[in-house]
């Protein structure tokens, strides 16, 4: 082997060609087919070997290596990318969002910063985001790897904004009153993490009680304002949830938005879910005052199906931002001309060096327009409305909570089935459901009852694959009461 001529690419391009093509077939295949695949499947113990050997010191030519994904990766995915997969929350991708992955890398751009069409494409779906929240222009934003990360940077902004102290230079320990946020008892477990790694303690994020359909209730929160500032405490920011990920439930941010102006508080909106229903003609009134926030953070491999990861922060001051995140040393500097004449991204963000994640959205958001985004969201929550109809018809099955959006929980319910027995045929109809690849929902605990969830944020589910998951709920609820 030449030393000077060893490279990763083909010394010969034909046959590298042919295989990316009929990689590019597979995946066509792997998609176009995927309502006649299980929703999920088992591991047979091949499988689990197979990613248990060790590191290759030696070469396998790449067909080799995509014979292996084809056999153990491809045919056992967690299955969101499936029509009848309503489990946890998840967006379930696109080919063009693949494509666009692919593309990413083919061009291969850093997107810490720079002076090229990949940065300047970067910023373009950052300000078409602000946009489709109505945030002014004056707004900054950047893209990121999911939800979490999105509400971390906009909580670290309202940190440093509401410190009364520099806390870049002195630190936490020298914020002269212990900062509060609050949320609902809903909040997503992210914010918990968020409040920790920001050096404030999971004390800091004080959940508040909700009102029957789970939204943060306002009464409560007022008083948890009150009693901490007469404590001595510092109440610093609300953290409004635009759909909850356990119910879906809205909280009144418009409300949220006029009290924290009157109590000079911070405004963040977790719009992980629900931010994007500004798109969705039949449901964009339920997050009115979203536009008013101070930070908000939304996750665009969710509603609007772009492969993983995808997510935004956007913060209405755009000083505040950079003041949090943009550092200077010597090796980045700007220059007035040539490559690294440009604004740089990675000034509004935790990471220096990025993905090319803006090129996937850009293509879908082009290839579809956001009216067509809008109407997939409203058909979700209207076949999430038809659902939770299904179910309060039945007599076996109850209905746990209203339906707000696209969450619906509820339960296979007999009469004379005491809370233990619930829990136990319901848990095994979600497995069962889970194992005979029929349908993937997951399970919640709503005021202490055990129930099924299915979060239906899924551009290929029909009305028929729910209809199948009501029949298959009520088969499996009798096979297992029925089992000796
Ligand atoms: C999904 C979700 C998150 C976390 O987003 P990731 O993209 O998984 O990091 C945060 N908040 C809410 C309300 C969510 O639904």
């Amino acid at each position: 082997m030449n030393q000077d001529v060893d490279s990763l690419d083909p010394a010969d391009w034909e046959p590298m060609r042919a295989l990316a093509h009929e990689m590019v077939d597979a995946a066509v295949v792997h998609l176009r087919d995927v309502r006649a695949r299980p929703v999920w499947r088992e591991m047979p113990g091949g499988v689990r070997a197979a990613f248990a050997t060790p590191l290759p010191e030696k070469p396998l030519p790449l067909g080799g290596v995509w014979r292996e994904i084809r056999e153990a990766l491809l045919p056992y995915p967690m299955g969101n990318i499936h029509p009848r997969f309503w489990m946890w929350y998840m967006g379930s991708g696109s080919f063009t969002g693949a494509l666009g992955e692919f593309l990413a890398a083919i061009e291969g751009s850093n997107l810490g910063g720079g002076n090229n069409a990949a940065t300047l494409m970067d910023a373009q779906v950052v300000r078409w985001v602000r946009d489709m929240m109505g945030f002014p222009e004056t707004a900054s934003g950047t893209l990121v790897d999911g939800g979490s990360k999105a509400n971390i940077i906009g909580l670290t902004v309202a940190r440093n904004a509401m410190a009364g102290v520099d806390v870049r230079e002195e630190g936490v320990a020298a914020i002269p009153a212990p900062l509060r946020f609050y949320a609902s008892s809903q909040v997503h477990s992210c914010h918990q993490k968020a409040v920790e790694l920001l050096g404030l303690g999971n004390r800091a994020l004080r959940r508040v009680g909700t009102d029957e359909h789970l939204r943060l209730d306002l009464r409560a929160l007022e008083e948890a304002i009150a009693v901490d500032r007469a404590g001595g405490l510092k109440p610093a920011c609300v953290i409004g949830t635009a759909g909850t990920t356990n119910t879906g439930a809205v909280d009144d941010l418009r409300a949220i938005a006029t009290l924290c102006r009157r109590e000079g508080l911070w405004f963040h909106v977790d719009g992980c879910i629900g931010a994007l229903l500004r798109l969705a003609p039949d449901h964009r009134h339920l997050v009115a005052g979203l536009e008013e926030a101070d930070s908000l953070a939304l996750d665009l491999h969710k509603w609007l199906h772009a492969p993983f990861e995808a997510g935004c922060a956007l913060v209405r001051d755009a000083a505040l931002h950079r003041g949090t995140f943009a550092v200077h040393p010597e090796y980045l500097e700007e220059k007035p001309r040539g490559a690294a004449a440009a604004e740089y991204p990675h000034d509004y963000n935790l990471q220096t060096s990025r993905g090319f994640r803006a090129l996937k959205l850009w293509m879908i958001l082009k290839e579809h327009g956001t009216a067509k985004f809008g109407r997939m969201i409203d058909r979700n929550i209207a076949q999430a409305r038809r659902l939770a109809a299904q179910v309060e018809a039945h007599p076996e099955l109850v209905l746990m909570t209203p339906v707000t959006i696209n969450v619906v929980c509820f339960r296979y319910a007999p009469p004379g089935l005491d809370e233990v027995a619930l829990r136990a045929v319901n848990t095994e109809i979600m497995l069962r459901l889970q194992e005979e690849g029929i349908a993937s929902i997951s399970d919640t605990e709503l005021s202490g009852h055990h129930c099924l969830r299915a979060a239906i944020c899924n551009h290929r589910t029909r009305d028929a694959d729910l209809e199948l998951l009501v029949d298959e709920v009520l088969r499996l609820g009798r096979e297992v009461l029925s089992a000796p």
